[in-house]
């Protein structure tokens, strides 16, 4: 990953430059912000840059070095992110099956492709001691070699206590020339301790038009489908690529389907259309869910307006027939009502209840009660 592939972020970009070139990089770094807007892209950029032979901020691509961190393959980066692990005390890649060791490197390769895929085994939500506890080894191993040894926790949020517990250890005696970069959607769930002892480096989400940008450079896509994601992915360029991606954007079928089954007012249909959306989803794809039948709304509203231009103008026509049946429907409000149940999702609350409250109060929005 070299610097001009990461998307947006100008403003880390800037001040990572500066650590560099007046060699006040620090021990250990905490990059927080929204998922998917770049936080691994720019450690690895990092660990090229410190790496490279070319000694430059811009790293020449070709070195071993260069390489082998591009394919996250290189002594110089360790990626810890959580394994699938039947105890916690021995070496987790050591006890991996061949088929999650199989899994394991699919997925390395496609972070390696791609630094804004998200690593997902299945079995795995935790990062474990084990994977933690040799920082420190590595790092003396590694002592005088030149250029500076990375270590990446991805999601590291997803620490058990032992590993954190272990990973304050590292914190409180940092090695020589070790660069610890922690990053997490969820900064709150960190230990204070470990949060204190690195240095935070907030990331903020993307502008619609850097995703754009970033996905008409990287991949070969329809302008349309372009624009709906980018809008779509509120500000995350991972979202965006899971939309843009060939068949990614039929998830918005279910969003037609689901707004069908909320005026048709059948109880039964429409809970199980609620369990089908929670079963398979994180809470996150249940955000984009709702980002995106808030899109649908904000096209009905313009149609009655009859503002230019739609959002998702490949549902033109679905989106004519919901809006010329239901002239009267208050769109304004059934935008607010899923923003706030955005809002709350943020918190802890039971989702199918959420979910369930909330295709009421769109009905009522849509149909509006004698
Ligand atoms: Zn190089």
């Amino acid at each position: 990953m070299s610097w001009e592939r990461i998307i947006g972020q100008h403003r880390v970009k800037q001040l990572m430059r500066r650590m560099y070139e007046s060699n006040r990089m620090p021990h250990a770094m905490l990059f927080h912000g929204p998922e998917g807007v770049g936080k691994d892209a720019v450690a690895i950029a990092i660990a090229r840059t410190l790496n490279c032979e070319g000694g430059a901020w811009d790293p020449c691509g070709s070195c071993a070095a260069c390489r082998g961190i591009a394919a996250l393959r290189h002594p110089s980066l360790k990626l810890i992110f959580a394994l699938p692990s039947k105890d916690d005390e021995h070496s987790a890649v050591d006890k991996l099956s061949a088929d999650e060791l199989d899994e394991m490197n699919q997925q390395i390769s496609e972070k390696a492709e791609n630094p804004y895929h998200r690593i997902r085994m299945s079995k795995a939500s935790v990062i474990k001691v084990s994977s933690v506890r040799d920082i420190r080894k590595e790092a003396s191993f590694r002592a005088g070699k030149g250029g500076r040894t990375v270590v990446l926790i991805s999601e590291a949020d997803r620490m058990n206590s032992s590993a954190a517990n272990a990973l304050l250890k590292t914190l409180e005696e940092p090695g020589g020339d070790l660069l610890l970069i922690l990053t997490t959607a969820r900064k709150d769930a960190l230990l204070p301790t470990i949060v204190s002892r690195c240095q935070s480096i907030r990331f903020d989400p993307l502008s619609e038009e850097d995703i754009r940008d970033g996905l008409l450079r990287e991949r070969d896509l329809q302008r349309d489908q372009v624009d709906a994601a980018a809008h779509l992915a509120a500000g995350s360029y991972a979202a965006a690529m899971e939309m843009a991606r060939e068949g990614g954007l039929l998830s918005r079928e279910e969003v037609l389907q689901y707004v069908r089954d909320v005026v048709l007012n059948n109880p039964v249909k429409l809970h199980a259309r609620i369990q089908g959306i929670l079963g398979k989803e994180d809470r996150q794809t249940l955000v984009r869910f709702l980002v995106s039948v808030a899109s649908w709304f904000r096209d009905v509203r313009a149609l009655h307006e009859g503002a230019p231009g739609l959002i998702n103008s490949d549902l033109r026509e679905p989106l004519e027939k919901f809006a010329a049946h239901y002239p009267d429907a208050d769109c304004t409000r059934a935008v607010d009502e899923i923003e706030h149940v955005i809002a709350l999702l943020q918190k802890n609350v039971h989702l199918a209840t959420v979910m369930i409250v909330l295709s009421h109060r769109l009905r009522s929005c849509i149909v509006p009660p004698p």
